[in-house]
């Protein structure tokens, strides 16, 4: 990997020139000119390499470049690179078979969309649909996409734009015991808490208005808030009692994550709906999905299923899953991200919260962890507010910035930091990162009180 600053030079400069950035001030940004990636690893043109904690957007678990992968893409393009979606193909019908034989439960049909967000938005739909009733109940804290029925459902900042076209949507409390909004000591208290509150929901909204609740089985970029147990089965039990459909939103938890193929196989729950993306094939080329139950395939049995996509189960695309399920499989990837997850993440991170004053809570797991930062750890206050931005969120940009500086690339969401790896990640490679997040962490340090 020749350092080639020049190349980098241009690959800015067409950058900054014509590339309009995803949820970015476009003058306020700095995006690094990437040379090359392989494995846990990417590099710059300037000889500067980088650990990659954040796997991306979440989606590379099985590393970069992975050989097998790239060469099952190399294949399908020079076989079938494209067909339209109204026909059976190799790659989309394996993939999809693939795919059925993991999803928990009855969920054994595949609708194929391009990404996370409009696998939602199909989700969603086929719950209206299914149900004939109008509303969807969603989590404050969750994302599930930047389309606008997907931002709408999301419980963060980023909806809040987009709320002039919300109709039908109508957010609750998940549970969260470190920053309780029922006042919770205990699991039990906030699992039985959140569930009577959900409830009072929907017989305040009308339960024969709510079409779906959707919910991320382990919630994602928001803070990887693992439920309490007992809390996705009294969901489950919610839907059953009010003809609700139940979505689990599996796009970024899913394959393998959190050291189970999908995160509803910790809780035993099976949802009506699962949608799927990322992790599917890697974010080798764009993917996403709905696996649909039984009882709701048999809606659109007779009567026609009123949406589709120019590219649903692009067979590049498919052939990438394919590729991809069958490495995870004989690989133990799945295996080696549930190990690694409690035997050297875990203990590291519980090791890291110990020396350290800044990290308030350490919480996840598999290769799916958020280290929570705060001023003060009797008060739990964030060591920067909700939302911040320039200034107030200084001392997350030098943490990020000192990790960086030790070769790692860090996740950061508000006041935490994401230990999202891939899921091939060595334990010699996440000791690497922890000697890092340590150095970084010691920045962090000097903002608390
Ligand atoms: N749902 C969840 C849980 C996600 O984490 C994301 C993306 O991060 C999405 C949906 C949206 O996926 P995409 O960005 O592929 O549209």
């Amino acid at each position: 990997h020749q350092p080639n600053p020049e190349a980098g030079a241009a690959v800015k400069a067409a950058d900054r020139a014509h590339v309009f950035h995803s949820w970015s001030a476009q003058d306020l940004i700095d995006p690094l000119a990437v040379a090359g990636a392989e494995g846990s690893y990417f590099w710059d043109y300037d000889g500067n390499r980088y650990l990659d904690f954040t796997s991306g957007l979440v989606f590379t678990n099985i590393g970069y470049q992975h050989p097998r992968v790239v060469a099952a893409i190399q294949e399908q393009a020079a076989t079938m690179t494209t067909f339209a979606p109204a026909f059976a193909v190799e790659a989309r019908s394996e993939a999809a078979r693939l795919i059925a034989e993991r999803t928990p439960g009855d969920l054994d049909k595949i609708f194929f969309t391009n990404g996370g967000a409009d696998a939602v938005e199909h989700a969603v739909r086929m719950a209206r649909l299914h149900t004939g009733r109008p509303k969807v109940l969603s989590a404050y804290r969750s994302y599930h996409g930047g389309s606008q029925q997907a931002v709408n459902i999301t419980g963060d900042p980023r909806r809040w734009a987009s709320d002039t076209a919300s109709a039908g949507v109508v957010h609750f409390w998940a549970p969260f015991l470190y920053r309780s909004r029922f006042y919770a000591e205990t699991e039990e208290q906030e699992c039985a808490r959140a569930l009577e509150h959900l409830e009072t929901t929907i017989a305040f909204e009308g339960p024969g208005t709510v079409a779906a609740i959707i919910l991320e089985s382990i919630p994602g970029t928001a803070g990887i808030m693992v439920p309490p147990p007992g809390y996705l089965a009294g969901v489950r039990e919610l839907c059953d009692k009010y003809g609700i459909v139940f979505i689990l939103d599996e796009v970024m938890a899913g394959f393998g994550r959190t050291g189970e193929w999908f995160a509803a196989d910790h809780f035993g729950v099976v949802p009506d709906l699962m949608t799927f993306a990322k992790g599917v094939n890697s974010g080798y080329v764009p993917l996403g999905g709905v696996a649909i139950s039984e009882k709701i395939a048999e809606t659109f049995g007779k009567r026609p299923y009123p949406g589709g996509l120019t590219y649903s189960g692009h067979p590049l695309a498919c052939a990438a899953a394919v590729a991809t399920i069958n490495v995870m499989a004989e690989e133990g990837i799945v295996d080696n991200a549930r190990r690694l997850g409690a035997e050297v993440v875990e203990p590291g991170l519980r090791a890291l919260a110990e020396r350290h004053p800044s990290v308030g809570d350490v919480r996840g797991t598999g290769m799916f962890w958020a280290v929570e930062l705060v001023k003060n750890r009797e008060t739990r206050e964030p060591l920067v507010p909700y939302n911040a931005t320039g200034e107030a969120n200084a001392p997350m940009a030098a943490f990020a910035a000192a990790a960086k500086a030790h070769g790692l690339w860090p996740f950061v969401n508000m006041n935490r930091t994401h230990v999202v790896p891939p899921l091939t990640i060595t334990e010699a490679e996440l000791k690497e990162g922890f000697q890092a997040l340590d150095a970084a962490l010691s920045v962090a340090d000097e903002h608390t009180e």
